[in-house]
Formats: C-alpha cells, sequence, structure tokens
C-alpha cells in the first residue's frame, strides 16, 4: 500500500518504519527535518508537504502532539487531499471532541476516519508492539486494522468515533491514581520501617496489586525492569501523563462526570511537572511524595 505518515517525531518515527518494514511504500511529512532524517534513513520517502504525501495514499496516518495540530492538519489539508477509498487513521492522544468532531466531519464527507490512539511508549512503537484503541464506524474499522497489526499487538474496538480517546484516557486516569496511590503506600512503608521488598512481595500477590505496583514499581529493586532502577530515565513521562489527566478533566467536565482521584492526581503530576520538568518516567512521583 501507498501510506501517508504525518508526525514521525518520538513515536511516530518507530511506527511509520514499522510500516516499512511490512513492505509499504510509506510518504512521511514532518515539520522536522531531523524526524524526517530518521525516516527516510529507514526506506520511507520524505513527502515536501502534507499534501504531496496524502495524495494517491491508500492510507493517510497522523501521530501528532495534541487535538489541534490533528484538527489543522485534516481541515487543513488531508480531508481535500484524501483519495475517496483511502483509510483515515489518528494515532495521536487528543481531546475526545475534537477526535469527535473529525470523524463526523470525515464522514460528511464520505470519508473513512478511525481515532485509534495507543497505549505503549516509544519502545513498544518501535518494536510494533503498541495497542491501539479504536473509536469510529465498524466499516472503517475493518478497513484500519490490518494496517494497525502491522505497528501493534492488540488493536481493540471501542466504539463510534471519539472512542478510541475516550478509551485511552479512562484508562490513563486509573493509571495516574494508581500510580500516586501505589508511591503513596511505598513512602508510608518506609516510615513504618516496613522494606520495600517485603511489602512488594505481600502487596503484589494482594488487594493492593495493580500494573503500577508489577510493572512500574516505583522505587528500585522489586521490578528490575521499572524506570525506579535508572533514576527514573525514560520510560512514560510524567508531563505526557499531565496531559492525559487533563484531557480526562476536560472529558469529564463535558460529559459531567464527577472524577476526584483523576483531579487529585493531576494537580499531584501538574506539581511534579513545574519542579522537574516533566520528563522523567511518571513513576517519579514518589519523589515529590517523600516531600
Ligand atoms: P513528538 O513531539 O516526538 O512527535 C510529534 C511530531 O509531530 C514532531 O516530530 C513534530 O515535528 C511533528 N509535527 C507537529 N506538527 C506537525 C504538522 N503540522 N505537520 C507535520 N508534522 C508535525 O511526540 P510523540 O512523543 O511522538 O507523541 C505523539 C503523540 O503520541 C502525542 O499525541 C502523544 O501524546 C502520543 N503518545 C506518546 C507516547 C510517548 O511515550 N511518547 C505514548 C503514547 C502516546
Amino acid at each position: 500500500m501507498q501510506i501517508a505518515f504525518i508526525g514521525v517525531g518520538n513515536m511516530g518515527g518507530g511506527m511509520a518504519l514499522n510500516l516499512v518494514n511490512a513492505g509499504h511504500d510509506v510518504r512521511a511529512f514532518d515539520l522536522s527535518p531531523e524526524a524526517r532524517g530518521r525516516v527516510t534513513a529507514g526506506g520511507a520517502t520524505a513527502a515536501t508537504s502534507a499534501t504531496d504525501a496524502a495524495t494517491d495514499a491508500d492510507a493517510i496516518v497522523t501521530m501528532l502532539p495534541a487535538g489541534h495540530h490533528v484538527r489543522a492538519a485534516y481541515e487543513g489539508t488531508l480531508f481535500a487531499a484524501a483519495r475517496p477509498d483511502a483509510i483515515l487513521i489518528d494515532c495521536s492522544t487528543i481531546d475526545v471532541a475534537t477526535a469527535r468532531e473529525l470523524g463526523e466531519a470525515a464522514a460528511t464527507r464520505g470519508l473513512a476516519m478511525v481515532d485509534a490512539p495507543v497505549s505503549g511508549g516509544t519502545a513498544a512503537a518501535d518494536a510494533g508492539t503498541l495497542t491501539f484503541m479504536v473509536g469510529g464506524p465498524q466499516s472503517a474499522f475493518a478497513q484500519a486494522r490490518p494496517i494497525l497489526e502491522q505497528m501493534g499487538k492488540a488493536v481493540i474496538h471501542a466504539g463510534g468515533p471519539g472512542m478510541g480517546q475516550a478509551a485511552k484516557i479512562c484508562n490513563n486516569m486509573i493509571l495516574g491514581a494508581t500510580m500516586v496511590a501505589t508511591a503513596e503506600a511505598f513512602v508510608l512503608a518506609e516510615k513504618l520501617g516496613l522494606d520495600a521488598q517485603t511489602f512488594f512481595d505481600i502487596s503484589s500477590k494482594a488487594s493492593g496489586q495493580s500494573w503500577s505496583m508489577t510493572s512500574y514499581c516505583p522505587v528500585p529493586g522489586p521490578v528490575p525492569t521499572s524506570p525506579a532502577n535508572r533514576d527514573y530515565a525514560g520510560g512514560f513521562a510524567a508531563a505526557l501523563m499531565l496531559k492525559d489527566l487533563k484531557l480526562a478533566a476536560e472529558a469529564a467536565s463535558t460529559a459531567g462526570a464527577s472524577t476526584p482521584m483523576g483531579a487529585s492526581a493531576q494537580s499531584l503530576y501538574q506539581l511534579l511537572v513545574n519542579n522537574s520538568g516533566g520528563s522523567d518516567d511518571f513513576s517519579s512521583i514518589i519523589r515529590l511524595l517523600r516531600g
């Protein structure tokens, strides 16, 4: 297939290269020459603009920073440049309202579009092991699925337009809140004189167990692969967790849902990002809680 890939940064770069490796003709466009350089070195063709990438493409994939970039890309050029039978796939993490509106605008134009945000960081993007949560009509999902499968290990249809984003922010709101709770508990255990490994051995097999504890344990030792073992470098940046918690709060306000734990996690991550810049893994919230 001929695939246009718009936004080949930290995540999109690895994803585009997986499509190249699967045998597709990938035409990549990014505002950053460094980002373009990485994918052209891996076998993609550099496009001169988003329109240049999208013209005649069977599929258009976008992986951009935020909702306003995605809206500008589709309303500004991609809707007009897309072939009528192309599938449009936005993998960026953006607000539910924009995703819904763009999905509906595509349908009005007779175009097939899905929102397909991902779970998994840059390592999963490079390895092709992302999880995709997909919103859009069943027929658009069926068209997008084989392409997404070449970049991920799981592709799940969440419902109509915007429901991929809804699933992503609800999931990450749980993740943010459980990480804060897990880090708080490790700090309390420390202060009570309870050894961290012993606490982990008990809680990871008891009702305190969660992904935050068993995959990204916020203290070094119990889970050797967790970012805590490398001073919180890499992993899922605290700034991105804050972004997702803000998107969840925005969606909760629009939907009239009460999310006090999400709000509490958001204010703590805001403090962490203000204090540290937010590039460390989100499990570094434990530093803030230690005081
Ligand atoms: P990034 O900043 O590395 O990449 C975004 C790229 O988009 C940049 O290279 C930028 O130059 C390019 N860009 C911006 N506007 C553009 C435009 N108009 N036309 C063409 N290119 C444009 O960000 P990232 O880490 O790759 O994240 C991308 C998306 O994936 C975000 O929505 C983020 O929330 C989401 N996400 C990231 C991670 C992660 O661990 N990094 C994990 C899950 C989801």
